[in-house]
């Protein structure tokens, strides 16, 4: 399953970060997630809860920053979210725009409970 292999990728990054604050617990993982990564936002936050609940990380919470697809006005440079696949600029009304943001899957932030 596809998210559950990112949720455990997620929780490997949040791990590293661990270790080097030993002591602390895992509060709060902030994803940015495009709209294009091809990831399902109900079904990763289900496994991101299923992996956390029975670990050293219960209670841990999965925040995400969701990124909708946004294009850039060749003409006038304006930056808009694309809404069902029309690519014109809603400023001026330009067929030339080129791909800005949408893909993301990372881990913007971590926090950690100090003991
Ligand atoms: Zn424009």
């Amino acid at each position: 399953m596809h998210e559950l292999s990112i949720a455990q990728a997620i929780l490997e990054t949040a791990e590293a970060t661990l270790r080097q604050h030993p002591g602390a617990r895992l509060a709060k993982v902030g994803l940015r997630l495009g709209e294009l990564a091809g990831v399902d936002r109900e079904s990763l936050a289900f496994c991101f809860e299923v992996l956390v609940r029975d670990s050293a990380h219960a209670g841990a919470q999965l925040q995400i920053d969701w990124q909708p697809l946004t294009h850039e006005c060749l003409a006038c440079h304006r930056e808009f979210p694309v809404r069902d696949w029309d690519r014109r600029c809603p400023g001026c009304g330009a067929g030339e725009t080129r791909f800005r943001s949408g893909r993301e899957l990372e881990v913007a932030y971590l926090e950690l409970e100090e003991p």
